[in-house]
């Protein structure tokens, strides 16, 4: 089967609800069991048997069956927000004296767990050049548990060689786990790379209406166990209603990733014509560092990017951005609706300096007409111009 036949059948089972299209919200905490045969059973098998509402219900089970068939993995665990998908991750290959090896390019708060929680817990990390390929082998330690990845990079755009990487990590004896939020299992499979885990922000395009948190992970068969376990154990759970925005969204996945695409390339483009823009970070142009990789290995390349601009003043990226018509400003990204957010990669790096003064700017391509939204950013340069 192929992917958008896979995005448009798999965790659906109208024979077993009553013939409806969609698997229903089943709100549930208790969940009854016929008799103590039927527990004692269930409790005979743990991951699979034990009914409870924490545990999930059949909207639960029916998300994770299809993110696990759309990333090719073993199986998928759902997650209340995309960052308790990272770090439970982690929590489940990490104990007290190990080491992790951190992208640099990483998630802001990805980093702050690391720092703020791993840390103390006793967990080193070391971050390491997003661009550093198979060059990762030297920075293994025998105490390496974990390779964590993350490509493109939040902010700056790295492509990583993620099946270099995810192999010597392998090799090491160090579990791998990306953070492959960007570009969802349409545009790149990690596990088809060499990747044990994969992880998400089910939040921006899954859900891709900017209307709910969800965070999905999904692993090989052989790394399943500690990360479910260790899922439990904390007691993370998703409510139901979620987790069907999270399917509802994922049935159009594709078509919305297609057009996003699409009009990010379109913006990019015009945006590297401007003679305000100093650099454009986007990984399907060749100036994007990491480029030829993307084009290896990525079917498409989202919404997301990033601009520099030349050196002007805060005050006057404050006119531009305040006035924009149809460019929100927000966290998150990954829904329906065009974003621009002014950020400062410098603060968020320690391995590999961000070198560029100017202001850093990015942009979220929505399913807007690109017309219009090439005449706001117009309209948002010359107020860029007029403020300096
Ligand atoms: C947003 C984001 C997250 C966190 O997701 P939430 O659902 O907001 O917790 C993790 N990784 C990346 C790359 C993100 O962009």
């Amino acid at each position: 089967m192929k992917k958008d036949t896979t995005i448009v059948n798999t965790g659906r089972h109208p024979e077993d609800n009553h013939g409806v299209v969609n698997t229903p919200v089943y709100h549930a905490s208790t969940i009854l069991y016929p008799s103590i045969a039927a527990i004692e059973e269930a409790e005979s098998k743990p991951f699979e048997g034990t009914r409870y509402g924490r545990r999930g219900t059949p909207t639960t089970f029916a998300l994770e069956e299809a993110m696990a068939a759309l990333e090719n993995g073993y199986r998928s665990v759902a997650m209340p927000s995309g960052l308790s998908a990272v770090t439970t991750a982690l929590f489940a290959f990490l104990k007290g004296g190990d080491h992790l090896l951190m992208v640099d390019s990483v998630y802001g708060p990805t980093r702050r767990f690391c720092e703020r929680m791993l840390r103390r817990y006793g967990v080193e990390t070391t971050y390491y050049d997003p661009l550093i390929g198979a060059g990762i082998a030297e920075l293994m330690q025998p105490n390496t548990k974990v390779v964590f990845l993350e490509s493109p990079g939040s902010l700056t755009f790295e492509v990583q060689d993620v099946p270099a990487i995810a192999a010597a990590a392998r090799a090491a004896g160090a579990v791998s786990i990306m953070d492959n939020t960007w570009a969802t299992p349409v545009f790149f499979a990690p596990l088809d790379h060499g990747v044990d885990v994969s992880v998400q922000a089910a939040t921006k395009y899954v859900v891709g209406h900017a209307d709910a948190m969800l965070g999905m992970i999904t692993t090989t068969k052989e790394v399943f166990i500690p990360v479910k376990r260790t899922s439990m154990y904390v007691g993370t759970t998703v409510a139901p209603d979620d987790c069907y925005l999270g399917l509802r969204g994922l049935r159009t996945l594709s078509v919305r990733l297609k057009r996003h695409h699409e009009t990010g390339l379109t913006l990019a483009r015009w945006l590297a014509a401007r003679p305000e823009v100093a650099r454009v970070l986007h990984p399907a142009l060749p100036d994007c560092p990491g480029h030829e990789i993307w084009h290896r290995d990525f079917a498409g390349a989202s919404g997301l990017f990033g601009i520099v601009l030349d050196d002007y003043s805060k005050e006057a990226v404050a006119a531009m951005l305040d006035g924009m018509e149809h460019m929100g400003m927000g966290y998150s990204w990954g829904g329906f609706e065009s974003l621009i957010l002014a950020n400062d990669p410098a603060g968020h790096r320690t391995a590999t300096p961000w070198s560029e003064t100017g202001p850093s700017i990015r942009i979220h391509a929505g399913l807007e007409d690109p017309d219009d939204l090439i005449g706001d950013l117009e309209k948002g340069f010359e107020r860029l111009n007029a403020a300096s």
